[in-house]
Parts: C-alpha cells; structure tokens; sequence
C-alpha cells in the first residue's frame, strides 16, 4: 500500500508556481491576482479565505478581499461580481458559500463572467468541461486530478466509482474520470443515497473516489484488493488523543481500509491540501489566458 502524499505534492506545485511568478516579475510583468468575495462570519469560510491568502502569498500572487455583512442585498453583491468582472488587475476571483438565504447563489455564479471564474463554478466552464473544452475545472475535483497524474496512476480502462453526486465533487469527478484522457478513459459509476446494492458495486471498483460526507463510512468489506482510494470528506470529531481535543477522518474507514489498497489518501493530508493549490493553478492559467484566450 502506497500512500498519495497531497501534502508534499501540494507543496511541490506550489514551488512550481512561485519559481514561474518570479520569473514574471523579474521581467517587470503584474503576478497574477486572485480576489475573494466573503459574506458574513461563517468561520469555515473565513478560514478557507484566508488559507487562500496565505496561499496566494507564498506563490507570489497578489490576493484581496471583499468582505460583506450578512445583509449585503443581492443587487450590491450583483454589482461587485461586475466591478470585479470588469477590473482588469484581478485575473479571476471566487464567491466564497454558502450565501445567505436572500441571496439567490445560482445567480451571483452566473453573474460571474465564465473567463474569470477560477473556481469552475459557472454553467459555462462546467459544459465545457463536460465535452472537453479547455475549462476552469473546480478545485476539488481538479486536485484529484492532479494527484492521480503525478502519483503515475493508471486509469484508462479502470472501473472507477465515484460515491456522491454533487456539484462542487462528485459529479464533476465523474465526468472527468469518463473523459478520454489521462487520467480519464475509466468506465464510470456513480453512485448517491437512492443506490442500491452500495457496497456490492464499490466492491467492484479498482479506482474508489467516496465523497459522500458521511464519517468513515467506507469498510473494508466494501473495498476491492488492490484498489485505489481517493477519500474527499472531512470531518472533525473529538479526541482525547490529540492536544487540541479534536481530529480530521475522512469518509473512508482508514486504518482497515488503508492495507487492502495500492494507494490512498489519508485524512489529513491527502485531497485536502490540493484544494487551494488548485484554486492557484487556475488563477496562473486566467493571468496566462490559456483558457479563453
Ligand atoms: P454533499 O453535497 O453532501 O454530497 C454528498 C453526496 O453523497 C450526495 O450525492 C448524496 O446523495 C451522497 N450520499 C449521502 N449519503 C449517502 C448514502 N448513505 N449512501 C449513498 N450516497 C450517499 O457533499 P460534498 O460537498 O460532495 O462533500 C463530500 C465530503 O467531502 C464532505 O465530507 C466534505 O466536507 C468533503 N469535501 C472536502 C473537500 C476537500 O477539499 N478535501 C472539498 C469539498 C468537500 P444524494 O445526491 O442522493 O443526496
């Protein structure tokens, strides 16, 4: 069992992207800037902004905020998707959700213009991404991508099972998987709460990818030997092992699942750390126009 060490490749795209940045800028050439848009205090949102800060940061980017409170209405957040839309000294920029209730989300995404939409969120990218088009593919499933490529993994022809259908993972980890590239030319099944017959199918799978949000959920009598096993959730539970009192799981029951694989990413560490990196590597290819160009 190997284990796919997000942490480190994570780390190593990163230098990747700084060491092109410097570049930039030693050529007296703007880096890449990517603004956030954050309504309200929810703290799993700030925390996420400012992780991209941080992030943005360390490559070199140049990163802003806009901070709203809860009862921005949504014609003035609608205004502030056009500023940025408009403002050529922001490469692409992101809505951090979920949005307040008044607000209607899928109608500030769809304000956002498909070229400056790094986080892969608009109809737009998504249809494009689904045919293969060059697309912002979102962060997540990106990531994942991005894993598989540089752990050197095999898919073409695989049975690859993704659990979870949603927008932001699932779905679009299915299409991708099914798309014929590398990674990709899989034989994709998706599987959400209305599957029957659950653990017989992902017993099927050599390439498992469980983002179902449902603490360690996957055993290992659901896992095929020598599968591959990408575990997107994240939960914090209590624990009386650690100082702060609480630890990361994953939506894959670790340590039984972990020796029946021949690869998996561990919670923490694993699909999370390729989130944000994602978000910079999007931000890179919106500064480079690569994808609309
Ligand atoms: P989500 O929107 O809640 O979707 C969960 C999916 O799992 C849905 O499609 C749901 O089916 C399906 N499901 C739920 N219970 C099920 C069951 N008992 N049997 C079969 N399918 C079931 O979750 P998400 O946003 O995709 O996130 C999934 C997990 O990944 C969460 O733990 C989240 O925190 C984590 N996450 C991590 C990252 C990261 O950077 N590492 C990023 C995003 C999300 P229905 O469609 O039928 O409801």
């Amino acid at each position: 069992m190997q284990i796919i060490d997000g942490k480190k490749i994570a780390a190593e795209i990163k230098e990747e992207i700084a060491s092109e940045v410097k570049k930039m800028i030693d050529a007296d050439e703007r880096p890449p800037h990517l603004a956030a848009i954050l309504v309200g205090n929810d703290p799993a949102s700030e925390t996420y902004v400012t992780s991209k800060g941080k992030a943005c940061k360390q490559v070199g980017f140049d990163s802003s905020t806009y901070r709203f409170e809860s009862d921005i209405t949504e014609e003035e957040l609608l205004e502030t998707v056009s500023f940025l839309n408009n403002d050529p000294d922001i490469d692409g920029f992101i809505v951090q959700l979920p949005l307040p209730d008044h607000i209607d989300e899928d109608k500030v995404i769809q304000a956002i213009k498909p070229e400056k939409d790094v986080d892969g969120f608009h109809p737009v990218n998504v249809g494009r991404m689904t045919i293969g088009l060059p697309a912002y593919i979102s962060a997540t499933p990106n990531g994942i991508m991005e894993l598989l490529k540089r752990t050197g993994i095999e898919t073409e022809g695989k049975n690859c099972v993704v659990l979870g259908r949603s927008n932001i993972v699932g779905r679009p980890m299915s299409i991708l998987m099914s798309r014929t590239t590398q990674p990709g030319n899989a034989t994709v099944t998706v599987c959400h709460s209305r599957t029957r017959n659950l653990p017989q199918i992902t017993a099927q799978a050599d390439i498992l990818i469980v983002a179902i949000g449902k603490p360690e959920f996957v055993t290992a009598d659901m896992v095929k030997e020598g599968a591959v096993v990408i575990d997107v959730g994240i939960h914090r539970v209590e624990s009386s092992e650690t100082k702060s009192g609480f630890r990361l799981i994953g939506d894959v029951k670790y340590d039984e699942v972990a020796p029946k694989t021949s690869y998996i990413t561990p919670v923490p560490g694993g699909v999370g750390p390729m989130t944000i990196v994602s978000l910079l590597m999007n931000t890179f290819k919106a500064h480079k126009q690569e994808i609309y160009s």
